[in-house]
């Protein structure tokens, strides 16, 4: 059985030995700016109506694993709406050209969510303007791993930018989006990796990522009820802005090599797991569970 076209190219993209070119950029970062730009499916990815009619938010959506899940989310026929940062507006319009392009609506909805009050504006907005919310990704997250490594270097201001990043405002969208979920409907947390296994360099940022695992196990309970599923996606190393942005050069360039696959994964090879949890007919007895999304790193 030959290996799948987006494999190819995903191999394709890397050197021999896996890995990148080193490069830096500072929070958020850029897709325009990396080298190679990531693939998030732009020309890969085939709909096949699995959302069809469905209405979604997806934070941080303007780039990286984001990105792609809004590209597949549109071709398999939900509208989008896609939350980010100011400094990333130019990000932001090109998924929503994307969107566009697939025939679907973009709604665009800028916001720091590390406040609790934009986190609720931000599904509020969402909401209306795509007149209702059925898929809410929750994935938007940061963490830091420049300087002095591990518990040493860790700051306040280091700590409350992860924990408000990935776990509260988790929280204070699901929360806010209870609002509009009804029967069928889902929440897809972005896990990691490193919930299982943590780096040193990102003590902060691998415990919120086990707490987020935690959070969907919970949910799922609370949802179940109700009809709403409620489950998580943990990606290993995969080629997105964030990393550039926040991980030193030459830890950068050598991202994935050491994966049973041997190399660092695309964007696009994470958007396969976040349909299917996303589907109301595929996934309808999925809930309160982790897809691995890791070239081989264990998940259990
Ligand atoms: P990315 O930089 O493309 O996306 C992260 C997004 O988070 C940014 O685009 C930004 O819009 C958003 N964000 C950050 N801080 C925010 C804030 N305060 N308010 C609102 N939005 C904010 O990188 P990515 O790798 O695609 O990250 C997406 C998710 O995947 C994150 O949760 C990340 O932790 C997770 N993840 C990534 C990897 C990887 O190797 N790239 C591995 C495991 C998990
Ligand atoms: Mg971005």
């Amino acid at each position: 059985m030959p290996e799948a076209p987006i494999a190819q190219h995903a191999r394709s993209m890397t050197d021999d030995e896996g890995g990148m070119p080193e490069q830096q950029q500072t929070p958020p970062g850029l897709t325009s700016k990396m080298h190679p730009v990531p693939d998030h499916g732009e020309s890969s990815w085939v709909g096949r109506g699995r959302l069809e009619g469905l209405k979604s938010l997806i934070t941080g959506g303007d780039s990286g694993i984001g990105r792609a899940v809004a590209i597949a989310f549109a071709r398999e026929g939900a509208d989008v709406a896609i939350n980010y940062l100011a400094d990333e507006e130019e990000d932001a319009r090109e998924v929503a050209t994307w969107i566009e392009k697939a025939g679907r609506t973009a709604v665009l909805v800028e916001g720091d969510l590390r406040d609790e009050q934009t986190c609720r504006d931000v599904v509020a907005r969402a909401a209306t303007q795509l007149g209702g919310l059925n898929i809410v990704v929750n994935n938007a997250g940061y963490h830091w791993a420049r300087g002095e490594k591990g518990l040493k270097g860790l700051t306040a201001e280091q700590l409350d930018r992860v924990v408000r990043t990935n776990l509260y405002a988790t929280l204070w969208v699901s929360q806010a989006a209870l609002e509009y979920l009804g029967r069928g409907d889902s929440i897809i947390i972005t896990s990691s990796v490193q919930a299982y296994e943590p780096s040193v360099s990102m003590i902060d940022y691998a415990a919120t990522k086990a707490a987020l695992n935690n959070v969907a196990a919970n949910l799922a309970q609370e949802l179940g009820p109700e009809g709403i599923r409620v489950n998580a996606v943990a990606p290993g190393p995969i080629w997105t802005p964030l990393q550039p942005a926040t991980k030193e050069p030459e830890a950068v360039a050598s991202m994935g090599k050491d994966t049973p696959l041997g190399r660092i994964g695309q964007p696009a090879e994470l958007a396969g797991a976040y349909v299917f949890l996303a589907s109301p007919a595929e996934a309808s007895y999925v809930t309160g569970t982790v897809v691995g999304v890791t070239g081989g790193q264990p998940v259990f």
